[in-house]
């Protein structure tokens, strides 16, 4: 367990959380600043901070349970579609540093916008980043 960890104390069942889901790898709850109705989370029991540092084990559960749950968000509350959302650090706003993958239904009249515009790249620049990084 993490020390000082909310999210440990939460999967241990000693943080106060509206709890969705369990099983023997993973937890799932609501989330307590909801982005919309239903906004849930999916953590690994075992504590790892984050995508880069998160066992290939705990990963594949947490992202089976996140499916799971975004069909069980999607048919209770009839939503439109589901963001699965992952924060990798704190310039990707992670706040909270126990991976986890936020579950985020849609609706089709929500309020929520892409938080970026995005821009048609140049075709060289593309070829060359991808020179780059394979
Ligand atoms: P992130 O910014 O991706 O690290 O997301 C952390 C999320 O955890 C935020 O959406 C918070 O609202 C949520 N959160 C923080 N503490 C709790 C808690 N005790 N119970 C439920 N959700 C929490
Ligand atoms: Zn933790």
């Amino acid at each position: 367990m993490g020390d000082d960890c909310i999210f440990c104390a939460i999967a241990a069942g000693e943080g106060p959380a509206a709890m969705l889901d369990e099983d023997e790898h993973t937890v799932a709850f609501l989330d307590i600043n909801p982005w919309t109705r239903g906004h849930a989370l999916v953590i690994p029991r075992a504590h790892s901070r984050d995508l880069l540092e998160i066992e290939d084990a705990d990963l594949a559960a947490t992202a089976t349970a996140a499916k799971r749950l975004a069909a069980r968000l999607k048919d209770r509350l009839d939503a439109d579609g589901v963001n699965l959302v992952n924060a990798c650090g704190a310039a990707a706003w992670q706040t909270v540093f126990h991976f986890h993958i936020h579950v985020i239904p849609r609706y089709a009249d929500d309020p929520l916008q892409l938080p970026a515009v995005p821009q048609q790249a140049d075709p060289d620049v593309l070829a060359a980043l991808a020179e780059e990084l394979r």
